[in-house]
């Protein structure tokens, strides 16, 4: 008997050990960042971004299943799973299998989970990590996966998703162990376990159209919430408006939706410098708009693009990370060995 419990106490402590070790992941998600993006905002901002911090730099390969070029919901699904599907499918694989994405897996091993996005939280890239279904656009379904599933704290707009229902479902009211906020002020100061917060009925409009509350807040607030639960972490952030700058072939709304998301990754690494076993991994799904910079003032931080198309483009998008096991995101790679990377720097 005495054995037995020396045998417990030496198995729950190396347990507990591990546990410790396990780092937070915080995956950041520029929709449609490729690296004239990221050119652009810098140029535009004193020739800086805080990705210039990073250890280690990747290029990842964007296509999906069978289209040289993706969507958000297949290079989502790539990332959060590690598996290429086509273009639209959210969750499952080419051979129509249900994938669990890289924050079910984590929250398998005791993690946290949160989701924040500058869209609506039913949108591509964020449901790539809690739901499986068909097609992107089944936005009432995707609400309800999101309503069953756990991710301990989620901020975007939709709100119409989850209120104003084709089935008459209020899913605000059938998430009872969720506390759901209306405002920076009562998300700052709840206490709740798990806080939905959404931010609009509809999507999210753009920064320049009046957009709140910043992401970079959102992204402090939520950190220090994560960080009080004393155990490791999965946290996604996209800065889901670059894409809507490049559709639109607006070079402004493409600056301005960056610098919001440079300065969240600055909120981050700040949090990971700090923090010392937290694993941050800043990239983007797809380029948008065939975007070049042909012209500018450096001086004046005046750059001037071209957009070679309304849509997405296959160009590779930097991988930029920084962290424990941050150097296994060097190299050039698929889009679904994210994932592959993710998961072993949480198992090993
Ligand atoms: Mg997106
Ligand atoms: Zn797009």
């Amino acid at each position: 008997m005495k054995n037995l419990i020396l045998l417990f106490l030496f198995t729950s402590t190396l347990f507990c050990q591990t546990k410790e070790q396990s780092p937070n992941i915080i995956l950041m998600i520029g929709d449609g960042m490729g690296l004239t993006q990221i050119s652009a905002g810098m140029y535009a901002n004193k020739n800086q971004t805080v990705l210039e911090e990073f250890e280690h730099i990747g290029l990842s390969k964007t296509h999906s299943a069978d289209q040289l070029v993706t969507d958000s919901a297949a290079s989502g699904t790539a990332m959060a799973t590690g598996v290429k599907t086509f273009n639209g499918v959210i969750g499952i694989d080419a051979q129509n299998i249900n994938k669990p994405s890289i924050l079910e897996l984590c929250k398998e091993q005791g993690y946290a989970a949160a989701l924040l996005a500058t869209s609506s939280i039913v949108h591509a890239t964020p449901a790539s990590f809690y739901a499986k279904v068909r097609s992107r656009k089944m936005y009432e379904q995707i609400a309800v996966q999101l309503s069953e599933h756990d991710v301990d704290l989620f901020v975007g707009g939709g709100e119409k998703y989850f209120v104003m229902r084709e089935d008459n479902r209020n899913l605000i009211n059938e998430m009872d162990t969720y506390e759901f906020v209306n405002s920076e002020y009562e998300f700052k100061n709840s206490t709740s376990d798990k806080i939905g917060f959404l931010t609009y009925e509809e999507e999210p409009p753009s920064l320049l159209s009046g957009r709140k509350p910043a992401l970079d807040e959102l992204t402090q607030l939520s950190l220090k919430k994560l960080s009080a639960k004393e155990k490791p972490f999965f946290m996604m952030i996209e800065g889901s408006q670059i894409d809507w700058g490049g559709h639109a072939n607006e070079l402004n709304y493409v600056i301005s939706e960056f610098t919001e998301f440079d300065h969240t990754i600055q909120k981050v690494l700040e949090f990971a410098k700090a923090d010392g076993n937290t694993l941050v991994i800043v990239t983007a799904d797809h380029e948008t708009g065939g975007l070049t910079l042909d012209a500018g003032n450096l001086k004046k931080g005046k750059v001037k693009g071209n957009f070679g198309t309304g849509g997405h483009s296959a160009v590779m998008v930097p991988v930029f990370s920084f962290g424990p096991k941050s150097e296994l995101f060097s190299g050039i790679y698929d889009n679904t060995a994210i994932f592959d990377k993710m998961l072993k720097a949480v198992m090993e």
